[in-house]
């Protein structure tokens, strides 16, 4: 089962040759986003920043995706883009979060069927902590069906751990 030995019929039992690395590498190319993914959660483009952060501690995420009246991708907001806000001088329960957020075409998404491994490597080269899983309509709008962030990632990986 770890991939070091197979069987064939009539032959029984022999090595395959193959290294650690290549099998850790084999098995990094079998995990999917739709096995890993987690439930968004999203606030509407004209929800106040006062809103978006009571939403963020209710929810418990660190990122909320932000969909405009059609329930489609229009922003992402971190836990620092509402901190940076909240330090200025505006009203933050006036203040609606499409002023603030990052926008279209910006954001990094991912869809369920890529490979985990590719939105690890664009978490890392961009610097963020979570990418929303999307579905692209036939007019080329995005829903947003899922998340990945760091979390998942670390549970891929010990689940890599755990299957020998
Ligand atoms: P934090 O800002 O709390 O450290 P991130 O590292 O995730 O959290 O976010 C850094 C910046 O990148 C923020 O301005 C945020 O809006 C933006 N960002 C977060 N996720 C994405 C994404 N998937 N695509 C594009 N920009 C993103």
């Amino acid at each position: 089962m770890a991939g070091y030995l197979d069987a064939r019929p009539r032959v029984g039992y022999f090595y395959t040759g193959k290294t650690g690395t290549q099998l850790l590498t084999e098995n990094l190319n079998k995990l999917y986003v739709k096995d890993y993914q987690s439930i968004p959660v999203v606030v509407n483009e004209n929800v106040s920043v006062y809103d978006a952060i009571v939403s963020m501690f209710l929810e418990d995420v660190g990122t909320l995706f932000v969909v405009d009246a059609n329930s489609y991708l229009v922003g992402v907001l971190s836990r620092k883009d509402l901190l940076r806000a909240s330090i200025g001088k505006q009203e933050l329960s006036t203040l609606p979060v499409n002023i603030i957020m990052t926008r279209m075409p910006n954001i990094t998404t991912c869809e369920k069927d890529d490979l985990l491994i590719g939105v690890a490597k664009d978490l890392i080269h961009k610097q963020i902590d979570s990418v929303p899983v999307i579905k692209k309509t036939d007019n080329g709008d995005l829903e947003v069906t899922g998340r990945i962030t760091k979390t998942n990632i670390t549970k891929a990986f010990v689940s890599l751990a755990d299957e020998y």
